[in-house]
């Protein structure tokens, strides 16, 4: 029922506007209203705290049925649980309250800010510091590449507050849009998602009250990864919708398609290529429900599960929108057809929340 009333959704308000968003690189306003309105921007907040209290998997189908006809759109349920999770697992109560009741409603969106220019891959070498000063935090520092950055509201912004101390010395705080010292640069110009704003964020002299802290002192690198650990899944959902999107879009344009006489659909070569998308996608899928269900109940292999899934995912999202462009042959590499832009915008589900060697890196520390 939930896969068939976001799909609904998404055919009759996101779909329209995919191709407009991509090419004029606009944040996809229309699907953020479609998606409010239906209490499905942020489904995964817990309904103690206002939010519709839906489950990994449930969340997973969400952003994979909008994913399926617009990956940037997916990214704002995908990135509101990506940047308010990490108060979900280690907020005080009251951090709770005051965050994600907002969200909630759809009166805010959170980003997470963890890259900056010189800290991706090793992201514990960040140099954005929090220095202490009475009952405040003061945050200096560039963050770069953040999802939905100067949309959002929230930002929950890991910083270096003992040097020493390296992963241990790292905690997370929440920034708001509004606090002084924060500014966005100019969104960065991408082969795909390019309906979803990517920006730095930069801090300067942002003083903020200590009780902003996510958990403990010292602990914001620890939350920031076990954040990961679950957000993963998303994007092995955002590649699964993406590649689902090509296959079914490719299957109705080989059986239109004729050359020799017959639709192209009627020759083994071509159905054999649609066969095999079909049978990637489907472990693809099964993989990223296995994994939702161990989020979840919060299982010991959760770590190397949600790396598994993320890079199968993400490759086989790359693999069958390629394919998807050379079924439609010269009419794929156009943008008059969406293919080329599923292609394009499956590419960084290879790339972010850890590039796909930092998951083979996360699975080999993580072997079952
Ligand atoms: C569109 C977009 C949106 C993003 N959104 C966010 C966001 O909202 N919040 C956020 O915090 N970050 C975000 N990111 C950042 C993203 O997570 C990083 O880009 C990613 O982790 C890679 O870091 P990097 O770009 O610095 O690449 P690098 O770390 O410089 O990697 C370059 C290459 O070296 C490889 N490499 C690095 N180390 C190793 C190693 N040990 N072994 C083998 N290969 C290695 C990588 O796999 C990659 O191929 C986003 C990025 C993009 C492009």
């Amino acid at each position: 029922m939930l896969r068939d009333a976001v799909r609904s959704l998404a055919e009759a308000k996101i779909a329209p506007y995919a191709a407009a968003v991509d090419e004029e690189a606009r944040f996809p306003r229309e699907a953020l209203d479609a998606l409010t309105a239906n209490d499905l921007h942020a489904v995964h907040v817990p309904e103690e705290y206002g939010g519709a209290g839906a489950d990994a998997l449930a969340t997973v189908i969400v952003i994979e049925e909008v994913a399926r006809v617009c990956a940037s759109s997916s990214l704002i349920p995908a990135v509101n649980k990506l940047g308010s999770l990490p108060v979900i697992l280690s907020g005080s109560e009251a951090l709770k309250k005051k965050y994600l009741a907002p969200l909630a409603k759809g009166d805010a969106m959170f980003s997470y800010c963890l890259s900056e220019p010189d800290a991706g891959s090793d992201a514990a070498g960040m140099k954005t510091r929090a220095v202490r000063d009475g009952d405040t935090w003061v945050l200096n520092g560039v963050k770069r590449w953040i999802t939905n950055a100067g949309e959002s509201e929230y930002y929950t912004v890991m910083a270096v507050t003992d040097p020493e101390k390296r992963s241990k010395g790292i905690s997370a705080f929440v920034v708001e849009k509004s606090d002084e010292g924060v500014s966005f640069g100019a969104p960065e110009k991408k082969l795909g998602i390019k309906g979803s704003p990517t920006r730095e964020v930069y801090l300067d002299d942002v003083r903020i009250p200590a009780d902003r802290m996510i958990g403990e002192e010292g602990t914001g690198f620890a939350t920031a990864m076990k954040t990961l650990d679950h957000t993963r899944i998303t994007i092995a959902a955002q590649a699964l919708g993406i590649a689902q999107g090509a296959l079914d879009y490719a299957k109705g344009y080989v059986k239109e398609r004729k050359q020799f006489g017959k639709p192209i659909a009627d020759f083994q070569g071509v159905q054999f290529m649609l066969a095999d998308m079909a049978m990637k996608i489907e472990a693809a899928r099964q993989l990223t429900y296995a994994a939702a269900a161990k989020s979840e109940r919060g299982d010991s292999d959760l770590t190397f599960q949600g790396a598994a899934a993320k890079c199968f995912a993400s490759d086989v999202a790359m693999e069958v929108t390629t394919d998807a462009v050379q079924l439609l042959g010269g009419y794929g590499y156009t943008r008059d057809y969406p293919v080329e832009r599923m292609m394009r915008d499956a590419k960084i589900t290879q790339i972010y929340e850890g590039t796909n060697q930092v998951q083979r890196i996360v699975m080999a520390r993580n072997l079952p």
